[in-house]
């Protein structure tokens, strides 16, 4: 079951691992995806499948407490993710705009493509300092939901503005399967999805900024 931070009646469920060869548990069709090509999803079955004690992750009933946990780590190493991407992606536009001429100049000295990669830059160093920041306090153990959260919800909007800037700047080309910078476009996109939506983000945010006012 896929635990998502919607489900609020979810507390006191309990976390099993299931072993592809237990009766009752199979894989459905591989999805045909936008983007994430080198990464399958497919459905999973579950019918009648009984999982032994042995099989219970965590304690018992703390299955939604430890998923909230792991989430929270999950949306900062994803925010590292998307900064990687985001860095890679601003080397290509660098590169590209430098080496491709239009009227006579390299299309960098275009101011227009010039401030769009300066947005490129400032934002990836925004990411960087926030991406380290949170990446410190794992490291000394402390509470990051907020922080994941707002980390996860910048990281990949910044990831997707990158990514349609890097299409931008190289024209016609970033539209095309030989550059790939149409690769990290479609695979933006999933990065305001999964480990919860950009909306779900927000809500996680204001949620743990009004408990300072709560009774
Ligand atoms: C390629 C891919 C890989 C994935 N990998 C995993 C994985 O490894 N593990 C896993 O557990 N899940 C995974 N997911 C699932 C993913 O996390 C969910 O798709 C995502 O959390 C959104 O849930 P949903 O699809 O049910 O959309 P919905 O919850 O139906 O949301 C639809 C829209 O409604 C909005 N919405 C819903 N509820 C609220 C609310 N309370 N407030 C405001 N807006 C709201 C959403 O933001 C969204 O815009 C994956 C999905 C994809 C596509």
């Amino acid at each position: 079951m896929a635990v998502t931070d919607n489900d609020k009646g979810a507390k006191g469920i309990t976390s099993f691992i299931v072993e592809k060869d237990f009766p009752g548990f199979r894989v459905g069709s591989l999805e045909r995806k936008m983007g994430l090509r080198g990464s399958h999803s497919a459905e999973l079955f579950f019918e009648d499948c009984e999982v032994p004690a042995e099989n219970v992750l965590g304690d018992v009933g703390q299955g939604y407490v430890n998923a909230l946990k792991i989430l929270a780590n999950g949306r900062a190493g994803l925010a590292a993710r998307n900064l990687g991407s985001c860095q890679y992606l601003l080397d290509l536009s660098t590169k590209y705009a430098t080496e491709r001429e239009q009227f006579n100049v390299p299309i960098i000295d275009h101011q227009a493509v010039s401030h769009m990669i300066a947005e490129m830059a400032m934002e990836i160093e925004a990411l960087r300092s926030f991406t380290y920041r949170v990446a410190w306090m794992v490291d000394q153990k402390e509470k990051i939901i907020k922080e994941a959260a707002m980390l996860k919800l910048y990281g990949s909007e910044v990831y997707n503005r990158i990514a349609d800037k890097a299409v931008q700047i190289h024209g016609g080309m970033g539209y095309m399967k030989d550059y790939p910078v149409e690769r990290f476009y479609r695979d933006a996109r999933i990065t305001r999805i999964y480990e919860g939506t950009s909306e779900i983000q927000k809500n996680i945010i204001t949620g743990q900024l009004k408990r300072k006012y709560q009774n």
